[in-house]
C-alpha cells in the first residue's frame, strides 16, 4: 500500500493517523466488540464520542455560549435554501457578496426563498478579487449579509472579517473552516460541510447565534429546523453517525497539532512557498489579487494550455493526485488543506520546477 499526495479539493485528504486509528477501531471501538457505524445513536457510547466532538469543535473554534452548535445533513448546498427559511424572521431581504461559484450558487438557491440583493459583485474581475467592503451597497431592510470565506474554485479568500455594523453576518466556510483562528462572536451563523477541512462529506456544521434561532418559517422540515436540531442534539433523526466520529478524530488530530493557531502558521508556509514558486516561474501563473488569495487552494495555469495532460499525467506517475482545475475554469488548482502535509507541497513544488526546467 502506498499513499499518494491527494490534491482533491473535495472530499480531500485526511490525516493519516486518523484513517489508521479508524482502521484500528473498525471492528471493535475500545472493546465494545463493536464497530462506531454499528452503535445506537442513543447509547453510552456514542454518545460520548457526540460529547467530545461537540466539546472539540467549541474548544478549536472557542465558540462562545452565545452560539448553538448543530450538525446536519444535506451538505453546505441545503443550506444554501434552508438559512434564509430559518433565521430571516419577518424580514424578506438579504444581502449577499459574490464572489465566484460558491456565491453564485446561494445566492441562486436563496432567491427561492426571499429577496436577495447582491451588495457586491466579483464578476466584472473574473472572480480574482474582492470588492472592497466600504464599497459594498448597504441594504436597511435585509436580514442577514452573506459572504463566502474561501471560494473554492475561484482561490480568492477573505483574509479579515468584513464589518457590516449590525447586520447579523453568515459566511460559508465550507473550505477554510479550521484553517485560522476566526472570532466566533462577530458571526450570525456560520456553516460549512465538512468534507473539505474537517473530514469525510455527509456532515454539515451550523454555529448560529441564539437570537436568530426559534424564528424557522413553519414550511421547514424539522430536520432542517435549526432551533428543533439543537434542542435535540443534532439527532432528530439518526445522525450520520460514522461521519461524526471521523470528525472528531479529526478534530483531536487538530488539537494535537496546537489547535488552529498553529494550523495557520502551517497553512500560510505552505500557502506562501506554492505561490513564490508560481510566481517566479515562466510557466505558471496564478491570476487572483495578491491580497486575497486562498491559502486553501490555489488555481494556475500553464502558459501553454497544451502542456496541460501531460503535466497531469506526470504529476500522477510522481504521487501527485487531483491536481486538474475545476471544469468551469480549467487549469490546475492544488488543494492543500489542514491535513496535506508541508512535504506534500514540497514536492509539488519540486515536480512543477523539474516539469518547467523539462519543457
Ligand atoms: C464544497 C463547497 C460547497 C458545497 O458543499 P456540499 O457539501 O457539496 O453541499 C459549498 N460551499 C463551498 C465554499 C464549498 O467549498
Amino acid at each position: 500500500m502506498s499513499r499518494i499526495f491527494n490534491f482533491s479539493a473535495g472530499p480531500s485528504t485526511l490525516p493519516d493517523v486518523v484513517l489508521k486509528q479508524a482502521q484500528e477501531e473498525m471492528l471493535d471501538w475500545r472493546g465494545t466488540g463493536m464497530s462506531v457505524m454499528e452503535m445506537s445513536h442513543r447509547g453510552k457510547q456514542f454518545m460520548s464520542i457526540a460529547q467530545e466532538l461537540m466539546q472539540d469543535l467549541r474548544d478549536l473554534m472557542q465558540i462562545p455560549e452565545s452560539h448553538k452548535v448543530a450538525l446536519l445533513q444535506g451538505g453546505a448546498t441545503a443550506q444554501f435554501s434552508f438559512i434564509p427559511q430559518n433565521i430571516l424572521g419577518d424580514k424578506n431581504k438579504a444581502g449577499y457578496v459574490n464572489t465566484g461559484a460558491w456565491s453564485k450558487k446561494a445566492i441562486k438557491d436563496a432567491g427561492r426563498f426571499c429577496d436577495v440583493s447582491v451588495v457586491a459583485d466579483a464578476k466584472d474581475s473574473n472572480y480574482t478579487t474582492i470588492p472592497p467592503v466600504a464599497d459594498w451597497e448597504q441594504v436597511a431592510d435585509a436580514g442577514y449579509l452573506h459572504y463566502t470565506s474561501n471560494e473554492t474554485i475561484h482561490g480568492v479568500e477573505f483574509q479579515s472579517i468584513p464589518d457590516v455594523g449590525d447586520l447579523p453576518l453568515v459566511a460559508d466556510m465550507s473550505s477554510n473552516i479550521l484553517s485560522r483562528p476566526v472570532d466566533v462572536s462577530r458571526f450570525g451563523l456560520i456553516y460549512a460541510g465538512t468534507q473539505k477541512n474537517m473530514g469525510p462529506a455527509g456532515v454539515t456544521v451550523v454555529i448560529v447565534r441564539e437570537d436568530l434561532l426559534g424564528r424557522t418559517r413553519d414550511s421547514v422540515p424539522p430536520v432542517f429546523n435549526y432551533q428543533q436540531q439543537i434542542d435535540n442534539d443534532s439527532m432528530l433523526n439518526t445522525p450520520a453517525t460514522y461521519n461524526w466520529y471521523l470528525v472528531g478524530l479529526v478534530l483531536k488530530w487538530l488539537k494535537q497539532q496546537g489547535g488552529i493557531a498553529a494550523m495557520e502558521t502551517i497553512n500560510r508556509r505552505k500557502a506562501d512557498k506554492l505561490y513564490q514558486a508560481i510566481d517566479q516561474s515562466s510557466l505558471y501563473r496564478n491570476p487572483v489579487d495578491k491580497a486575497y488569495r486562498s491559502r486553501m487552494n490555489i488555481p494556475f495555469v500553464l502558459a501553454d494550455s497544451r502542456l496541460d495532460q501531460e503535466f497531469l499525467d506526470l504529476a500522477e506517475q510522481n504521487g501527485l493526485g487531483s491536481l486538474k482545475g475545476h471544469r468551469s475554469v480549467g487549469g490546475m488548482r492544488a488543494s492543500i488543506y489542514n491535513a496535506m502535509p508541508e512535504a506534500g507541497v514540497d514536492a509539488l513544488i519540486d515536480f512543477m520546477q523539474e516539469f518547467e526546467r523539462t519543457h
